[in-house]
């Protein structure tokens, strides 16, 4: 985990956008070391759209990036998928401003990337190791990074609603465990959202197939965890993390937390230059260019040398 890594081969799927309810063909290609994540909208002669901090710009439902006139919408689960199986460099080609929602999960992201295969890259992976504290709060919602020898995270969420109410949850975030207990758990949303939502031109690709709806009582859908939502909560704050540019090393702690907050914390962290130090991997010469295992569900390895 020590050297920059990219995709083996480029690999697409199609989907539906969340909120424009369009037909979407997503692209994910191969990358050079220090390359980044950039996303590339077809649809505007191939206009490139970093995947950092400095490019935010919606945060409402879904985080949104933009650079000149071209923008693109809700890329945290990507962008969580991404930095979460080691993917320090892509190209995200897109023919919408929107990345499709699949199946509200980053499940399919994770299929995608494996069938893509990772490659090692000649050039040492940057960490951000935090050395003091950083916190940032808005009312009673907070979120904190303490220093930690690994990346970690703590997140909790109260709701008033007997399906949810008080959920927590502490993952040590590695490929493994981001694949096992976090990238299937999927959005969610109140069904006396919906109507609002759609009246102001979003979700109109939202259904039962790509998000858990909570009625006055329960979910209109099966869950496929009982504490899904906190789950799905720590695939959120790690899409928007990921816009600070390097994998983190701290213990990240939040309550109560959405786009708005997690993103405003990813530009604080930036800001605050002395409260974190970068640290290199090393690179291995013999290791360059070789095929990297990846763990697939329930921990068995997947050959990428297809
Ligand atoms: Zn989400």
């Amino acid at each position: 985990m020590d050297a920059q890594r990219t995709l083996r081969r480029a690999v697409s799927c199609t989907g539906i956008g969340l909120h424009s309810g369009n037909k979407v063909t997503l692209s994910l290609k191969p990358a050079p070391a220090d390359f980044g994540v950039r996303f590339r909208r077809q649809d505007l002669g191939g206009l490139e759209i970093p995947a950092t901090v400095g490019h935010l710009r919606s945060i409402a439902y879904a985080t949104g990036l933009a650079c000149g006139d071209g923008s693109v919408e809700t890329v945290e689960h990507l962008l969580a998928t991404l930095v979460s199986l080691g993917v320090d460099n892509a190209v995200v080609e897109l023919n919408h401003p929107e990345v499709p929602i699949m199946d509200g999960s980053a499940s399919p992201f994770v299929y995608l990337i494996h069938e893509a295969g990772i490659k090692t890259l000649g050039a040492p992976r940057r960490f951000l190791k935090v050395v003091r504290p950083i916190a940032l709060s808005s009312g009673d919602k907070r979120i904190a990074l303490y220093p930690s020898d690994h990346f970690k995270v703590t997140y909790s969420i109260s709701f008033d609603h007997p399906l949810l109410r008080h959920q927590s949850r502490t993952v040590a975030i590695n490929e493994e465990s981001f694949v096992e207990e976090i990238a299937s758990a999927r959005t969610f949303g109140f069904l006396k959202e919906v109507e609002m939502l759609r009246q102001n031109g979003l979700a109109l690709g939202g259904s039962l197939d790509n998000a858990i709806v909570l009625g006055e009582t329960g979910a209109l859908n099966a869950l496929r965890f009982e504490d899904e939502f906190v789950r799905h909560k720590i695939l959120d704050v790690l899409g928007d993390l990921a816009l600070v540019g390097h994998p983190i090393i701290g213990h990240l702690v939040a309550h109560r937390g959405g786009h708005a907050l997690h993103t405003a914390f990813a530009a604080k962290i930036l800001d605050e230059t002395d409260a974190w130090r970068l640290v290199e991997g090393q690179v291995d010469p013999s290791a360059v260019g070789a095929a990297v295992m990846v763990p697939i569900k329930h921990g068995a390895p997947l050959p990428t040398d297809s």
